[in-house]
């Protein structure tokens, strides 16, 4: 397709004509000192030379005179004097107009002791009328165009000024975010190292114990099984702690390809059904078929709805309604999960996302699920909201940008 240029505005194109390149060559303000400027000096000459050509053929001059006076007829020159008053508008705007055009009138009136005419009075004053008129006009469009010259300016500068502002404020928002992750980097280095060496603890009392009690022969089957039981999970729960803080701190960019959300859901559904069953969690599937692929890496979306869905399983202790919605709106997919779980209190919703926010009990969670979520999501581009209400349930919603099959572009911000 060929690009047309946009069409220019009347401004435009005032600014690139010629008449605006020569008022541009003249003193850019209005000029405030008479005597002393070489503009009044050069109007004065130019009405000096013009008044002698008005009067060549009564002077003295007669013989040049006579040359002017058969060449142009004495309306002609008084045209001529168009040239000071609109260079005087130009310098020094009405003020400049109105003495110019003074000026003028004293240089036309004698001339009606020469002329020829019954009413010799009437053209000449009705000619400084005209001029003194249109100089006023043109030293008030001037003045126009300068104002508003100086106010494309100064908000030009304005602006420059509040992109640095802006810039500013964005390098000491990214040193604020820096200054906090490190405060963030310690306490979650406390944390690991507590919450890792709890079940390290417990593995290495079982371990002192399986030993002495085959040190005293006195070890049963069942307790030696007993034992090495609460080592291995023990034992996993250190590995799923140290599986989630990789989640976490996996700054790998995601492997993106169109992926289908609703396939994402079925097949984190079929990994936690077994467990909904058991607490009793009824799964309603509000899926819908026409909602566009969104442009994702499958494994860390899979991750992502599997953190919310199980922490939704997990607040239905007593059992309830386990939703998950596809719809799309805005060039955006929404995928709301949604229980009817304990909810959240208010002072907690700020600390979702927080490394090892947890409520759970000790050995049930570790506080990387949402985390992990907020993580994905946001090298996503996408969003996750939470509202949720004690005692009545929590909805998660994911925002992802929708893809565009036939343009093969995605849509998000
Ligand atoms: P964990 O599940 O290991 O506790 P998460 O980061 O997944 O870690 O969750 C942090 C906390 O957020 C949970 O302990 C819980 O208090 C709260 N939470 C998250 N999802 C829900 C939910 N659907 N309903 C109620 N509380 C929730």
């Amino acid at each position: 397709m060929i690009d047309h240029p946009a069409p220019k505005s009347t401004w435009q194109r005032w600014k690139d004509s010629t008449a605006m390149k020569i008022i541009e060559w003249l003193p850019e303000n209005q000029v405030s000192s008479g005597v002393r400027s070489p503009h009044f000096w050069i109007i004065v000459v130019i009405m000096a030379v013009l008044t002698l050509i008005y009067y060549a053929g009564h002077t003295p001059l007669a013989q040049i005179g006579s040359f002017f006076t058969d060449a142009f007829p004495h309306d002609l020159h008084r045209t001529l004097f168009l040239i000071p008053i609109i260079y005087a508008s130009l310098t020094f705007r009405v003020r400049g107009v109105l003495s110019t055009s003074f000026l003028l009138l004293c240089v036309v009136l004698p001339r009606t002791f020469f002329s020829p005419y019954a009413d010799p009075l009437v053209r000449p004053l009705l000619f400084v009328l005209f001029v003194a008129f249109l100089g006023a006009l043109t030293a008030r469009l001037i003045d126009r165009v300068e104002r508003e010259e100086k106010a494309r300016a100064e908000l030009n500068i304005a602006h420059q000024e509040l992109s640095t502002y802006v810039q500013q404020l964005k390098e000491n928002q990214e040193q604020l975010i820096q200054a906090e992750k490190l405060t963030s980097l310690g306490q979650m280095a406390a944390s690991i190292a507590h919450e890792i060496n709890n079940p390290l603890a417990g593995v290495l009392i079982y371990t002192k114990l399986l030993a002495k009690k085959l040190a005293g022969d006195t070890l049963k089957k069942e307790e030696a099984l007993d034992h090495l039981s609460k080592m291995e999970s023990e034992v996993s729960r250190c590995s799923r702690i140290i599986r989630n803080l990789l989640d976490f701190a996996r700054q790998t960019e995601p492997m993106l390809r169109p992926v289908d959300i609703n396939q994402v859901i079925e097949q984190v559904l079929a990994m936690v059904g077994h467990q909904a069953e058991l607490q009793n969690v009824e799964i309603v599937r509000e899926l819908n078929p026409s909602v566009p692929k969104v442009m994702a890496d499958f494994d860390q979306l899979q991750q992502v709805f599997t953190n919310l869905t199980l922490n939704a399983i997990q607040a239905m202790s007593k059992g309830g309604k386990l939703t998950l919605r596809t719809s799309v709106a805005n060039g955006q997919v929404k995928v709301d999960v949604q229980d009817t779980g304990c909810g959240i209190p208010k002072e907690n919703l700020s600390k979702l996302g927080t490394p090892f926010f947890t409520t759970k009990e000790k050995g049930k969670g570790v506080g990387l699920g949402v985390a992990v979520v907020y993580g994905i999501v946001e090298r996503h581009k996408g969003k996750v909201t939470v509202q949720s209400e004690v005692g009545k349930g929590t909805t998660s919603t994911v925002c992802l940008g929708a893809y565009d099959d036939k343009q093969g572009q995605d849509t998000r911000g």
